[in-house]
């Protein structure tokens, strides 16, 4: 039997289908051409909210929210009876305080907020004795102890064996240079591409997860359709890997990959503040960002989730409020109510369908329901409206992305030198431990192996 290849899993944050189609059909980002021109392309669906934080966990650990737990960028912890923001804007860190924020979003999320029932890729992967590698995401709980480069800074995460996070974080030196300033052009994808040369370089992987952001952010500021010069930076990234390999052949002989968005986006035009609408109830917390939504239920609030949500009927907040009512859930978009609730052989539905006609919207809306961490109500924005943030902040005039329709959830899914059709992130760790013989994880669904 061939010796099984190293697997790199490419997540560019928030790169549309539309935009990736368009730059293979034109050439215009020849590192994603040529994988493509030797791969299986689809389009796949994100989870709900379709927000980084919790896209990355989905990618990393297979699982829905209701499984892995991170909720949103911005969410009550009902526990510690507090807001934990991991970084809508700068503005909103600082309202949330700036020293708590950071330690939410570097530490706490995986230490404390990620589901102690998931479990990461990496962590299956290393406990079956391969090597994990880790670029820069989010979600990246392992079992290898990693103490902080910045003095003062003691505390240790928990990560796979190769671990590289923002220079705040590295489990080899690698003469990389600082990453955190210069966002704006490039700088943290420059980052990876000089870790991911040196880590192709010396074969120091089985598995890499190699997560480019600053398409994302080029996306924010400037919308969805202006971003040629952001991808061609990803793009670079990606062929930085191509070259250490020693050449297109040499790496396809070595690495099958995957390479997927974590979420799409779509343009903004107008910005609502959610909390608006429940400025005369007692005992409700609204967290909003991007393109979704929360609202808490506290004991002291006297209206229950069907009043709550009713409040939204015609609001620009909302197309579609989601609630648990008993066993079963509700959707409801301006007076209109589907119920729903698994079934044995799918989902069993009562009322108007059309309540909830986004990509698959019955799945990412109950397990975002059944996450313990989100709020009684979850609020999915039309199109072109972006939900404030703890400060007030917006993308007005650029992009977004948070809700269930269809814009803010396709991806684009390209793999090479794997046989399956993933058509979701969550699909995408069941898909690694596959390629490497490790038994995935118990919520995970099986693939059907492709054609
Ligand atoms: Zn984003």
């Amino acid at each position: 039997m061939a010796e099984r290849k190293k697997l790199i899993l490419v997540v560019i944050d928030g790169l549309t289908p539309e935009v990736f189609e368009d730059a293979v059909e034109t050439g215009s980002a020849p590192a994603l051409s040529f994988l493509a021109a030797n791969g299986s392309y689809r389009r796949g669906i994100s989870t709900f909210p379709s927000l980084t934080p919790v896209c990355l966990s989905s990618i990393a650990t297979g699982a829905h929210p209701d499984v892995h737990e991170i909720p949103h960028l911005v969410w009550y912890h009902r526990g510690e009876r507090r807001v934990v923001e991991y970084g809508s804007s700068f503005a909103a860190i600082r309202a949330a305080g700036a020293r708590r924020s950071i330690l939410d979003a570097i530490f706490n999320m995986n230490e404390q907020h990620l589901g102690a029932g998931a479990v990461t890729v990496y962590e299956a992967l290393e406990d079956a004795g391969l090597t994990a590698a880790a670029v820069n995401v989010t979600c990246y709980r392992g079992r290898t102890r990693h103490l902080p480069l910045l003095p003062g800074l003691a505390r240790p995460a928990y990560g796979p064996k190769r671990f590289f996070f923002y220079n705040l974080f590295e489990s080899d030196v690698t003469g990389a240079p600082v990453s955190v300033f210069g966002r704006s052009t490039g700088s943290i994808d420059a980052y990876a591409g000089f870790v991911g040369r040196w880590l192709v370089t010396r074969d120091g992987f089985d598995f890499l997860v190699y997560y480019l952001p600053d398409y994302d952010f080029a996306s924010h500021a400037l919308g969805p359709q202006e971003t040629q010069e952001a991808l061609a930076r990803s793009d670079a990234a990606i062929g930085a890997l191509v070259e250490a390999a020693g050449g297109p052949d040499e790496f396809l002989e070595r690495y099958a990959v995957v390479l997927c968005a974590d979420h799409g986006q779509t343009p903004v035009d107008r910005a609502v503040a959610l909390e608006a609408f429940y400025t005369d109830v007692e005992g409700v917390v609204v967290t909003a960002s991007n393109r979704a939504g929360m609202v808490y239920r506290l004991p002291s609030c006297k209206e229950d989730a069907s009043e709550l949500a009713r409040r939204l009927d015609g609001s620009p907040a909302s197309k579609v409020v989601l609630y648990r009512e008993g066993e079963e859930a509700v959707a409801r978009r301006d007076g209109e109510e589907l119920w729903f609730a698994p079934a044995d052989d799918g989902w069993a539905t009562s009322g108007d369908a059309a309540v909830l006609d986004q990509p698959d919207a019955l799945e990412r809306a109950w397990t975002a329901l059944a996450n313990p961490n989100a709020g009684e109500l979850l609020v999915s924005p039309p199109l072109g409206v972006e939900l404030t943030d703890l400060a007030g902040r917006s993308h007005l005039g650029g992009g977004s992305h948070g809700s269930l329709e269809a814009g803010d959830s396709e991806v684009p899914i390209l793999t090479v030198g794997i046989e399956a059709e993933p058509n979701r992130i969550v699909d995408l760790a069941p898909l690694a431990l596959a390629h490497f013989g490790v038994e995935p994880p118990s919520y995970a669904r099986r693939l059907p192996d492709a054609a």
